[in-house]
């Protein structure tokens, strides 16, 4: 259970932790998928589109590729759409998946500091659990997935649920992220937000602490980014 200070004061409880793009380089393999997808259509993905996409849900982003494309999303056709995406970043995930720099450290280090984690993140559970080959199951007390949840980032579901399952409040929660939408997604659930922009530019906000890279990254590190959040 978390623990207030006497001033009411979030105090640190958890490391809530984005997959793609935060931990693992796994933002490629979905770009190497969608534009294989865009190509069957015969279009070519803009970079304007891939980058709306990173961090997007699944539905969602299937919705945003047909239309940023001019497709008319059919059942039928974003269904084909979600069984080829799949397949194909299941393939390619099933080889090694690069990690981000200086993420399997951090991991280590919230670990050896008692600190409870866990993975939070849109990628469906199948496919998570390719992630977690290459990340290691004994860093993380509990995941949750985009499909184990009514609603995906942005919505604050996931890191509702992850919360919930560590039994802390979100509050005394630091959660890391790439993308402008796993970042609204940790602050709609009142969580501090470390962003580590990855693949596209996070904007400035209240209470989001910036880094460059994971390397370094210590338990004070996690703590002035909860009294950043205030
Ligand atoms: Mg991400």
């Amino acid at each position: 259970m978390s623990e207030r200070s006497v001033d009411g004061t979030a105090r640190l409880a958890a490391v809530l932790w984005d997959m793609d793009g935060t931990l693992l380089d796994s933002e490629k393999l979905w770009d190497v998928a969608v534009r294989e997808l865009a190509r069957e259509h015969g279009h070519e993905m803009t970079d304007e589109l891939r980058h709306a996409l990173i961090g997007a849900s699944g539905p969602d982003a299937l919705r945003m590729v047909f239309t940023g494309l001019g497709i008319e999303p059919t059942t039928a056709a974003l269904r084909a759409a979600g069984e080829f995406l799949e397949r194909r970043v299941t393939e390619l995930m099933a080889g090694p998946i690069p990690w981000r720099p200086g993420a399997e450290e951090a991991l280590a280090m919230v670990r050896a500091a008692g600190l409870p984690s866990a993975l939070v993140t849109n990628t469906k559970r199948s496919l998570t659990e390719f992630g977690l080959n290459t990340l290691g199951r004994d860093y993380f007390d509990a995941s949750v997935c985009g499909d184990e949840v009514a609603r995906g980032k942005p919505a604050p579901d996931v890191y509702l649920r992850a919360a919930e399952l560590l039994g802390v409040e979100p509050r005394d929660c630091v959660a890391v992220e790439d993308s402008p939408t796993g970042t609204r997604a940790a602050e709609a659930a009142g969580c501090a937000v470390i962003v580590i922009p990855c693949e596209i530019p996070v904007p400035d906000g209240t209470g989001r602490s910036f880094r460059d890279t994971l390397v370094g990254l210590t338990v004070d590190d996690l703590e002035q980014a909860l009294k950043q959040r205030g």
